[in-house]
């Protein structure tokens, strides 16, 4: 027997109407670059989006066609999420951070008609300009006053070109399933992969974002979150955060000045923050400099890369602030698991209890995960045991944009391979050991780079730490640990060797360190250790 309920379509759209009725008159605070301080409400932000899906059913676009941003966390970004997917396009959060190789690539692969750009992007697509002739024109995301000189053909100004619309526009009843967005991974392996999301993944996601023991928001909270729009929707924050009605606060280009950031949370607030573990060590030496706390903040969602233990405490001991880690990943939407205290686990030692948050977290409902073997065989969760992490539910890719399952990235039963290594404990929390490729064999046994990486940065000398894998005669491979030094301090090779001793077992020891100033890095701010393999190449271990 069928249930008798409404066949009402989860879309974008439906954010927008409900929090432009039942929030009006919230408040959006951007930096932008033509304004360092921009405020409007929820109502004016939903009537402008109507006036952007205005102009680009003029500009002719088609039901699914892919319209592409450049750009940083701003209102007009915002505007863009739900103009574009609420009129039935594909918004194509593209990262500027890229190679311009690879925005070529994405470019291209997506097919994008338009792309609506920052104006401290314009040089670069100017460099690309020639490479990327499919595409039909540009708007450049300021008002006139602003906009630059320019080889761009077909170059439109935003402001003029949404002062021409009306705010008058019926958001088109779509198919749930319909595309909504498009964001490409980083690319580290290979060329960069198109992640296609659509509106029933993305409200289903913003539902699960919001709940207690996820991200945890409501109407109340100031949320800003410093993860970009281009990376994975900012952890669906643009979604789940207009859902229940929250302020927002936006720090444009300034997203990696701990300054300002710092000022902004004060200022504005803040008290739900939102972005890789980066980004808070600058925040956080920021504060310690200037002797600042970081009031009203209660909770950061850090995650995208290993939490260290002493970012957990740091927040915790000098700002009062709860570190949430979570986990997840493009093809995931991304959230896929997050670190919050379970009934049952009250009452943890004060180490315990920071032991138990550097683990990635636990599922959360809508995605499962397991962990499998070489064979495939299912592995038990008692924290021990690792194996290859794989999940599935509503919110997890299906298969790529336009590679027709060539990736190879689901298995045979519907799981999707993750490619990290991970242990689940009997509470249900996992651990992410490393990226399957990361991994450092050492004599048949595996050695987890990320154990190895939080233990130096809780050395309160390091600033940053690497482990690599390297070719070692005896033993296949051996941790190499890479640091970088905190600022006015120092730590010798014997001292930070030391450190290992009683943390982890013997033979998991890094052989050597070195010291270096600055470890490479990703579009997205993870250590790139591709480049870093490749730095140390003809490294020797010493005898
Ligand atoms: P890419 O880095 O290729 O752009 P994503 O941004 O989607 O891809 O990153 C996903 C990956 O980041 C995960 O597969 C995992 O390796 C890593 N990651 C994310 N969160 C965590 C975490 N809390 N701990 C360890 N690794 C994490």
């Amino acid at each position: 027997m069928q249930g008798m309920m409404m066949d009402a379509p989860l879309l974008i759209s439906s954010i927008a109407e409900h929090a432009a009725k039942n929030h009006g008159d919230r408040e959006i605070m951007s930096i932008t670059a033509d304004n360092p301080e921009h405020r409007y409400t929820y109502r004016e932000c939903f009537a402008r989006s109507k006036q952007l899906a205005n102009a680009l059913d003029r500009l002719g676009m088609n039901r699914g066609d892919r319209v592409a941003t450049l750009a940083w966390n701003d209102y007009r970004h915002l505007e863009m999420y739900y103009g574009v997917s609420g009129a039935g396009y594909v918004c194509h959060t593209i990262n500027p951070r890229l190679f311009p190789e690879q925005l070529v690539f994405i470019i291209n692969h997506a097919e994008d008609r338009w792309i609506f750009t920052d104006l401290m992007f314009v040089p670069l697509l100017e460099s690309i300009a020639d490479k990327i002739s499919r595409v039909e024109g540009f708007v450049v995301m300021t008002d006139a006053a602003h906009m630059p000189e320019s080889s761009l053909s077909n170059m439109l100004c935003y402001e003029t070109l949404l002062a021409a619309e009306s705010s008058d526009y019926t958001w088109p009843d779509l198919d749930e399933r319909c595309a909504s967005s498009l964001c490409y991974t980083s690319g580290t392996t290979g060329d960069p992969k198109g992640v296609l999301y659509d509106h029933r993944s993305t409200i289903l996601h913003a539902y699960a974002g919001v709940a207690p023991d996820v991200l945890g928001l409501s109407s109340l909270d100031c949320i800003m979150p410093v993860v970009p729009l281009f990376h994975v929707n900012a952890w669906g924050t643009p979604y789940s955060a207009v859902m229940v009605g929250a302020k927002i606060v936006f720090p444009g280009p300034k997203m990696g000045d701990g300054e300002t950031l710092c000022k902004l949370i004060q200022a504005e607030g803040v008290s739900v923050t939102l972005g890789v573990p980066t980004v808070w060590l600058a925040v956080l030496q920021y504060a310690e400099k200037a002797g600042k706390r970081l009031d009203h903040l209660q909770r950061a969602i850090v995650g995208g890369a290993a939490v260290p233990q002493s970012m957990i405490k740091e927040f915790r001991d000098k700002h009062g602030v709860e570190v949430r880690q979570g986990w997840g990943m493009t093809e995931m939407s991304p959230l896929g698991a997050v670190n919050s205290i379970k009934a049952g686990l009250d009452g943890l030692s004060d180490q315990q209890s920071l032991d138990l948050a550097t683990r990635a977290g636990r599922g959360i409902f809508g995605v499962e995960l397991r962990i499998v073997d070489d064979d495939g065989n299912e592995l038990p969760w008692d924290g021990e045991a690792y194996g290859a992490l794989q999940v599935r539910g509503p919110w997890v890719c299906s298969d790529y944009f336009r590679l027709g399952g060539s990736a190879g990235a689901h298995t045979d039963d519907g799981w999707f391979d993750t490619g990290d290594v991970a242990t689940i404990d009997a509470e249900g929390y996992m651990a992410i050991t490393d990226r399957t490729k990361d991994v450092i064999k050492s004599g048949g046994e595996w050695i987890s780079s990320i154990e190895l990486e939080n233990v130096a940065m809780d050395h309160p000398a390091v600033a940053e730490a690497a482990v690599i894998g390297l070719a070692h005669p005896k033993w296949t491979e051996r941790p190499l640990l890479v640091v970088v030094k905190a600022e006015g301090q120092d730590v010798g090779k014997e001292e930070m060797l030391a450190w290992y001793k009683g943390k982890v077992a013997t033979w998991c020891v890094p052989n050597d360190v070195v010291y270096i100033d600055e470890l490479p890095h990703t579009a997205t701010g993870k250590v790139k250790k591709i480049e870093l393999r490749r730095q140390f190449a003809d490294y020797q271990f010493p005898n």
